[in-house]
This record gives C-alpha cells, structure tokens and sequence, in this order.
C-alpha cells in the first residue's frame, strides 16, 4: 500500500515528547529495551521519511565507481555492478568494475566476450554461477538489441537477474518506482518499525513499507539513499542514531534498542564436507590444473587435481594425477554458503618434461585465473617449504 503525501511533516510533528537518541549507549550494547517498541506512537514511515532522506543522501551519496555524478547511472553499470555486489562488499568489487567496464565497456561487448575470458576475471569474486548467468543475461540484451528492459518485471524474465537486481536496474537506471530490498534497506527498515520478526519472515510488509516511503520523481536516488544509509549511518552493530536523518521516524531508535533489530533468523547447522586436492610444481614454477565440470559449484573454473567433496573424506589415492612423491602440506578450509570445506593439501616437486594427463594443464598459479579457494590451496603448498 502506498501511502499518501498527507501523512507528511504534520503527523511527524506530533512527537515532540519522544526520548533523545540512545546511539552512544547502543553501541556500547548496554541499552536494553527500556521502552516497548512496538507500542510507542512513532507512526510507520511514508513519503515524508524519503524527503528527509534524500535531503541527507544530496549531501553525503557515497562516490562509487559505477555511479553517475549526475544524472542516472546507464543500466549495464547498475546492473553489473549489482551483480557484482551480490555477497560481496563494495571495496572488493570497485577494481573488478572498473577492469570489466575498461575490457568490456558496453552490454554487447560483454556478450561477445570469450567464456574463459569473462571467468578468469571474475576470479576470486566468488559465487561463479552468477558470472556464467552475467554472460547469458548479456547475450540476452545484446540478441534483442542492445538496450536493457526498463521496466522490474521485464528485467525479472532475463536470465540471471533476482527480484532484487531487477527492481534495482528498473528503480536506479529507470526510475520506475520499485522496492529495492537489500539486507541493507531489510537492517534499517526493521529498525524503523520495530519489526517484531526476521525480515526474511516479513518480506510482503518489509516490501510494502518501503513502497510506500518511495518518493514521486526520485526513486532511484532513494533506493541508493536507503543503501548508503544502511551501510554508514544504520550499520549492523554501530548504528550512529545520533547522525541519522530518520532519527525522528524510528521506533528501534526512539525505544533505545536498535541493536535488538532486525530479529535474527534461526541459524542452520552447515553441513561440513572434506577432500584433498594435489599441487605438483615443475621446476619453472608451473602447477597442475583442470577445468572443472561447467554446472555446479565453481563452475568451469580451473582446479588442482583432487577428490570429490563429501561429509567423509574420501580415499585420495585414486585422484592423484599421476604418481609422485607427494607430501602432506597442511590444511585449508573455505566456507560455501550451506557448507564449510575442509581440504588437506598434497605437494610434490616433478620434473620439467612430466606431462599433464588428458585435459589438464600446466601454468603457473598467478596466470590461472584460480578462483579464491584453488588460489588458498596453492599458497597453503608453497608455504609447506617456508
Ligand atoms: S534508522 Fe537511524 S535512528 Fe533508526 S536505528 Fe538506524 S541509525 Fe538509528
């Protein structure tokens, strides 16, 4: 339900009586709920929360390298760019944009891109499926002519792109007035309302409420506005009441526990899975690698030699490359999203003229585009000689 431009400053206005901010004792995580949240009269946050949002945003908008400084931001920057910040942070994508759009400046140009090519760049932003899904949305766009969809539901049939990178294209490259909802905007949100469940649990409400806060003629600046606000003012366990432009129209704030929202979500156990993998060195320094099978967890990225992944460590002889001196390097282990990997590391140093077996390939380490756990493997057996 979108609310009206009646519920302005006028309502806000109201609450003169309210508790100042308790931003310094929250933080210091003394602060208990010393008010019920849910009951105080702070009312549900509307157009009038937005204005004085953006008020805010037009003076502290966070420099990103895919922003525009003005006007909006072309679609294939926003959506790369999102793509990118799936389960990443914004400092670890900033040089990978900036090589992607350098290499591959526009949508078509990315669609006819070498697969291998676009995989060894994305090496080590994780989560590979999102860069093969990244070339199928591309040669999508570039086959129907170039130019992204601009509404949310026609981004939401291409390939590749969720409900939240679609409503994001649609609001920061369109302007269309679509709820963007990062875990960001879910933090700030909850905080808002005092929302009494996980926001995962509340998606249909969180959602309604930040539709309803959308302002006419901005709603891209205000779903960047609600991002930049969520990850420098309402962070996760420093939420500096004090500075915040919605201070007014919070209830977590006015009730001195934002550290009580959001409300967590009971956590899964991850399951824990073992192998082992292989690292022979040639004498020039060049180690033994595959490809690994294209579906499936880091798809079509390269590898070292090794077993299968379970939740008992298989038999490693049968996946050994070839036979060697192998010696034990240690140990590593790498956190998936459902599981956490825990691999034992077998070197050995081979002679210059020792052939790689069918498929597999010799190169050294810095030039094999490994993705971030292969690359872990890698360091863990030149480090056994240390
Ligand atoms: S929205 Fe603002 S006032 Fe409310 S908890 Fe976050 S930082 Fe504090």
């Amino acid at each position: 339900m979108r609310a009206t431009a009646g519920d302005g400053a006028g309502l806000w206005g109201k609450r003169a009586a309210r508790p100042a901010p308790l931003a310094s004792a929250a933080r210091a995580g003394t602060v208990s709920a010393v008010t019920s949240a849910s009951t105080l009269s702070v009312p549900e946050p509307g157009p009038a929360t937005a204005r004085r949002l953006l008020v805010w945003y037009d003076r502290h908008k966070r420099a990103m390298p895919w922003r525009a400084t003005s006007g909006r931001t072309e679609p294939y920057k926003v959506w790369l760019s999102e793509v990118m910040l799936q389960q990443t942070t914004v400092a670890a994508v900033g040089p990978y944009f900036e090589r992607f759009t350098a290499r591959w400046p526009t949508v078509e140009a990315l669609a006819g891109a070498d697969d291998a090519a676009v995989m060894e760049a994305w090496a080590g932003l994780g989560y590979y499926a999102r860069a093969r899904n990244l070339l199928k949305c591309a040669r999508a766009v570039a086959e129907a002519g170039g130019r992204f969809p601009a509404t949310e539901a026609e981004l939401r049939a291409l390939p590749g792109i969720g409900a939240y990178t679609a409503a994001a294209v649609a609001a920061i490259a369109f302007d269309e007035p679509a709820p963007v909802v990062d875990g960001n905007v879910e933090r700030v949100v909850a905080r808002l309302v005092a929302l009494e469940r996980p926001p995962k649990a509340e998606m249909a409400r969180v959602r309604g409420l930040v539709e309803a806060m959308v302002p006419e003629g901005r709603p891209g600046d205000f779903a960047q506005a609600m991002m930049d606000l969520g990850a420098t003012i309402c962070t996760p366990r420093n939420p500096l009441c004090a500075l915040c432009p919605l201070n007014a129209d919070c209830r977590a704030a006015a009730a001195g526990n934002p550290l009580d929202y959001p409300r967590k979500m009971p956590k899964k156990a991850r399951a824990a899975w073992f192998g082992t993998v292989y690292a022979p060195f040639r004498p020039d320094g060049a180690a033994l690698f595959r490809v690994r099978p294209a579906k499936g967890l880091l798809g079509a990225m390269p590898e070292l030699f090794g077993t299968p992944w379970a939740p008992v460590a298989p038999d490693p002889a049968p996946h050994a490359p070839f036979a060697a001196p192998w010696r034990a390097a240690g140990a590593i282990s790498h956190g998936f999203t459902h599981a956490e990997l825990t691999l034992d590391v077998m070197k050995a140093e081979v002679a210059a003229g020792t052939e790689a077996p069918a498929g597999a390939y010799w190169r050294l380490p810095e030039e094999a585009g490994l993705p971030t756990l292969m690359a872990k493997a890698v360091r863990r057996a030149l480090a056994a000689d240390d």
